[in-house]
C-alpha cells in the first residue's frame, strides 16, 4: 500500500501523470492503487484556492445558516435560497423549482464544453437538533438537525463553483460550471429526479464530496435501494363482538414481515432488508382496515434490488391472499448504486495530496476527545491524515448520487468533519458541523472541489481518459431510472 503521508514521487508531474497512471492501471493488480503525486498548484488554481480562503468568514455564516435552519427532505426552503442567492448575486444564472421539486435548482456560469456539475446536498434529519457543543444538548427540543453535514456539503460545493467562476472570468477559460442545488438526500432521493428530467444529460463531469470523520477519496460505491410502503386493506369490526365480520389490514402486515424475516436467510450477504410500521391501526378494540408498512431493500447492485423487490411482491401477494385483503404499493424512493470512477478520483486525489487535510488545533482536538467521551467511544480526536486511495469497493448504505454517476463521470471525496469513530445522523455529528471543525473540513473540500475542476477547464483533454474509463463500465448496461414512470416527487 503506497504511503499517503510521504507520497512516492512517480516522477511525472501535472496533468501528464493522469493519462500515464490510466494506462499502467490494466497491469494491475486488482487490489493495487496506482501511486499518485500532489498536484501542481498553478498560479490559476492558487488564485481560486487563497479566494476560496479569503471569503471563509462568508462561508462559514452561510453554513451556519443553513445549519440553524435545519430543514429536512423537500422542505429546505431557507437553506437552498441561502445557497441560489449567493450564486445568483455572482453572476450566476439560476433556475429554480426544476425536477418538479419547489427546493431543487440549478445555478450555471460559463457557456459550452466542458460542462462541470457540482453536487450540492443541504436537507437535515428529523429530530436531531443538537448545539455546538461536545456534551448532547439539543439547540432547540425536537427540531431538525444537520446529523450528515450537509449544511457544509451544499456550502463547500457553492464555494468551489464560485471560485471556478471567478477563475473563469479572470482567465478568460472556456467552459460551463454548474451548480445543482439537490435535495432530499436523506427521504426521497431527489437526485433521481433530477437525473430522471434529463438534467446531467450534457454534463461532462460531476463532483460531489461527504462531510466525514476522514479525509480521503474512498473510491466506495453504495447500495441501490427500493423504499416501498406497502398499504392493505380490509374490513373493520368490533374486536370482541363481531371479529369474524373483519378482515384484518395489520394480519397482512405482520405475515409480510413474518415472510421476509424468513426470507433474510435465502438472500445474498449483500442485501439488507429492513422496515418499519408506520400504520398498524388506531385501538385494539377494532380490526385494523388499513394498516402500512414502510420497507427499504438493499443489495451492492441494481439488479440485486430487483430480484428482491420481485420476492417482496410475492410476499405481499401472499400475505393479501392469507387475509382477504387488498393491497397498494409505492415506490418511495429508487436509487442506483454508485460507480466508480478511478481516474477522475485519482486526478481528485492528486488534488486533495496538494491541498492537505484539515489542521485542527488543539482546542479541537480536546472538543472532539470529550465528545467522543460522552459517546464512550476510543478518544482519538480528529483525523490529521489524509487516508490512502483502496480500490473501488462497495460499501453499505445508499445515495442518489449515485442515479448521477450513471450519466457522467462522477467523482468524489470525504473531509473530516466529524470525530474519529462519530456514528454518523447522531448528536455528534451535528455538534460538530456547525462551528469551526466543520469550516475547516468545508475549506478542504471546496479547494478540492475547485482545483480539480480547474485542473479540467484548463486542460480539458484530462476528460479523454475519465470518459473512456466510464464508457467502458457502462457498457452493456442500460441506466433507467428505477422511479416508476411518471411519478411526481413526494410534496411533504
Ligand atoms: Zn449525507
Amino acid at each position: 500500500m503506497h504511503d499517503i503521508d510521504n507520497p512516492t514521487p512517480v516522477g511525472i508531474r501535472g496533468s501528464w501523470f493522469i493519462a500515464a497512471v490510466f494506462m499502467a492501471a490494466s497491469a494491475l493488480a486488482a487490489d493495487e492503487v496506482p501511486a499518485v503525486s500532489p498536484a501542481q498548484l498553478s498560479p490559476v488554481k492558487k488564485s481560486a484556492l487563497e479566494w476560496i480562503d479569503k471569503s471563509s468568514a462568508r462561508s462559514n455564516d452561510l453554513s451556519d445558516r443553513i445549519w440553524r435552519a435545519a430543514e429536512t427532505s423537500l422542505k429546505e426552503t431557507q437553506s437552498a435560497e441561502l445557497l441560489a442567492k449567493e450564486l445568483e448575486k455572482e453572476g450566476f444564472k439560476v433556475k429554480r423549482g426544476v425536477a418538479g421539486m419547489s427546493t431543487a435548482f440549478v445555478a450555471e456560469y460559463g457557456s459550452g464544453k466542458p460542462v462541470i456539475g457540482i453536487l450540492a446536498e443541504f436537507d437535515a434529519l428529523p429530530g436531531l437538533s443538537q448545539s455546538a457543543t461536545p456534551t448532547k444538548q439539543p439547540f432547540q427540543q425536537g427540531a431538525a438537525g444537520h446529523g450528515c453535514g450537509h449544511n457544509l456539503f451544499g456550502t463547500a460545493s457553492t464555494a468551489a463553483a464560485v471560485a471556478v467562476k471567478r477563475a473563469i472570468v479572470q482567465q478568460k477559460l472556456q467552459g460551463t460550471i454548474r451548480l445543482y442545488g439537490t435535495p432530499a438526500e436523506e427521504n426521497y432521493s431527489g437526485k433521481t429526479y433530477m437525473v430522471r428530467d434529463g438534467l446531467f444529460n450534457d454534463v461532462d463531469i460531476a463532483f460531489h464530496w461527504h462531510p466525514d470523520s476522514e479525509t480521503g477519496v474512498p473510491q466506495a460505491s453504495s447500495q441501490a435501494l427500493n423504499g416501498v410502503e406497502i398499504t392493505f386493506s380490509g374490513q373493520s369490526a368490533h374486536a370482541a363482538g363481531s371479529p369474524w365480520t373483519g378482515r384484518s389490514a395489520l394480519d397482512a402486515v405482520e405475515l409480510l414481515n413474518v415472510s421476509m424475516n424468513y426470507l433474510r436467510e435465502h438472500v445474498p450477504l449483500s442485501s439488507r432488508i429492513h422496515y418499519v410500521i408506520t400504520n398498524g391501526g388506531a385501538a385494539p378494540n377494532i380490526v385494523p382496515d388499513r394498516a402500512s408498512v414502510w420497507y427499504m431493500i438493499r443489495d451492492t447492485e441494481r439488479s440485486g434490488v430487483e430480484r428482491l423487490h420481485e420476492r417482496l411482491l410475492e410476499s405481499i401477494q401472499g400475505a393479501a391472499l392469507m387475509t382477504r385483503t387488498t393491497y397498494e404499493i409505492k415506490i418511495l424512493e429508487a436509487p442506483w448504486h454508485v460507480l466508480v470512477n478511478e481516474v477522475g478520483s485519482r486526478l481528485m486525489f492528486s488534488n486533495l495530496l496538494a491541498i492537505g487535510p484539515p489542521q485542527f488545533t488543539a482546542d479541537e482536538q480536546t472538543f472532539a476527545k470529550e465528545i467522543q467521551r460522552n459517546l464512550g467511544i476510543e478518544q482519538a480526536g480528529l483525523a490529521s491524515k489524509i487516508e490512502p486511495m483502496r480500490p473501488p469497493h462497495p460499501e453499505s448504505g445508499t445515495t442518489d448520487v449515485a442515479d448521477v454517476s450513471w450519466v457522467t463521470p462522477t467523482i468524489g471525496l470525504t473531509v473530516a468533519t466529524a470525530v474519529l469513530g462519530d456514528p454518523g445522523h447522531n448528536w455528534s455529528t451535528v455538534a460538530t458541523g456547525g462551528m469551526s471543525i466543520g469550516h475547516k473540513g468545508l475549506n478542504v473540500a471546496a479547494k478540492t472541489m475547485a482545483a480539480t475542476a480547474l485542473d479540467i477547464l484548463q486542460d480539458p483533454s484530462l476528460l479523454q481518459p475519465i470518459t473512456a474509463e466510464w464508457k467502458q463500465k457502462t457498457k452493456g448496461i442500460v441506466y433507467k431510472s428505477a422511479i416508476p414512470e411518471g411519478q411526481k416527487p413526494p410534496t411533504p
